[in-house]
């Protein structure tokens, strides 16, 4: 047998995740990852290496708690929100007979780690408005253990109703899990569900320090949920998930001084935020869609053209599955003001070449 063929049927079928960062290219602007602009210092000891870390650091725990606001048996610490994802699917799933549900345009990893793990998947879109079409989310919950959905929504922009997703919470009990994926909310934490766990045994929360406080690369996530559902994610994750430094550094973003930082960086990026909103809006033919994250979604009337031509000028952004929409992350003033100016040329240009094609065909 080769190699491919020892590899189980359903990953040979697999495509995987296609990150930013696979997709490659060259520039000096990247807009495509939801990465922040920041990048801040930190100090790590390399004192006790030899050791293993605990696994779940206490310190780490109850830093983020204090900022979540919540106990911290109700916090659990993983290799960003995306291992948060699969050890829920894992936990939760029985492969090849349980599903999870997801709502479309939605983060890709929901899919990609079910379909890992052989459990399906059932698809229910956003309403046009990108809102949770509750009644057929009623009518596809047969065999669901798990529902996701992401507010602030990638890549969308917008939050769902709070309204909306209590009344998912009411339709749920005793039949699912309600995963509210909360990568963002740092950006509006006046929108967070955190307060419903309160009330709800089996809503769960992912969160992330790779948004917000600019630590994409130091792989750290949080699931928040009621000490029944940690307990029993804690049977699944590896016996030690969080490495000393991670420790040591996350410990540090979520000090009282580091979450002073964060909350200083997050308004200057919501200013650049709403810069690149009006900027971008004033063109013609392009519609900016409300973005509560560090990224907006843009609708240009010839998307690809426009995406190939900052690509070859070394802008890179994120095409997205909508039609004619691009997704741009909020960077620094200097990036932003690159971006706008180059794509206020190429859509100006482009009119003009149309309206020039207008005329020639006119005049024939
Ligand atoms: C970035 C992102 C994640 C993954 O976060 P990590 O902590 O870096 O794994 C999860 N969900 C959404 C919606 C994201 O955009």
């Amino acid at each position: 047998m080769s190699i491919e063929e020892l590899a189980r049927k359903t990953i040979r079928e697999l495509t995987p995740y296609q990150s930013a960062r696979r997709l490659g290219g060259s520039g000096d602007i990247w807009l495509n990852a939801n990465e922040s602009p920041f990048a801040n210092e930190y100090s790590v000891t390399c004192s006790r290496l030899n050791r293993y870390s605990e696994c779940q650091p206490a310190e780490l725990i109850q830093a983020y708690a204090d900022y979540a606001g919540v106990d911290s048996k109700q916090v659990l610490t993983s290799r960003g929100a995306d291992e948060g994802i699969e050890l829920l699917i894992r936990t939760f799933c029985e492969p090849n007979q349980d599903s999870i549900l997801y709502c479309p345009p939605t983060y890709g990893m929901y899919a990609i780690s079910a379909e890992t793990f052989d459990i399906n998947t059932k698809i229910v879109p956003l309403t046009p408005e990108w809102q949770l079409d509750l009644p057929s989310i009623e009518n596809n919950l047969n065999g669901v253990k798990l529902v996701f959905i992401c507010s602030p929504n990638n890549p969308t922009g917008n939050v769902m109703k709070r309204r909306d997703i209590e009344k998912l919470l009411d339709m749920t009990t005793d039949k699912a899990i309600v995963v509210v994926d909360e990568a963002y909310i740092d950006f509006c934490l006046e929108t967070s569900t955190v307060d419903l766990l309160a009330k709800y045994p089996h809503l769960v929360i992912l969160r992330t320090l790779s948004k917000a406080f600019a630590l994409a690369g130091l792989r750290c996530g949080f699931t928040l949920a009621n000490t029944d559902v940690i307990n029993l994610l804690l049977k699944v994750i590896a016996p030690y998930p969080v490495p000393v430094p991670v420790a040591d550094i996350a410990v540090q973003a979520l000090s009282v001084a580091g979450r002073a930082k964060t909350k200083y960086q997050v308004l200057d990026i919501s200013a650049n935020r709403a810069y690149l909103q009006a900027g971008l809006g004033m063109l013609p033919g392009v519609t900016v869609y409300d973005g509560y994250g560090n990224y907006l979604l843009v609708k240009f009337s010839q998307a690809d053209a426009l995406f190939t031509a900052l690509w070859d000028h070394g802008i890179i952004l994120r095409r997205s599955p909508i039609e004619n929409c691009i997704r741009i992350s909020v960077g620094n003033r200097d990036e932003c003001e690159k971006t706008l100016a180059f794509i206020r040329a190429h859509v100006i240009s482009q009119g003009n070449a149309s309206a020039n094609n207008d005329e020639l065909n006119a005049s024939n």
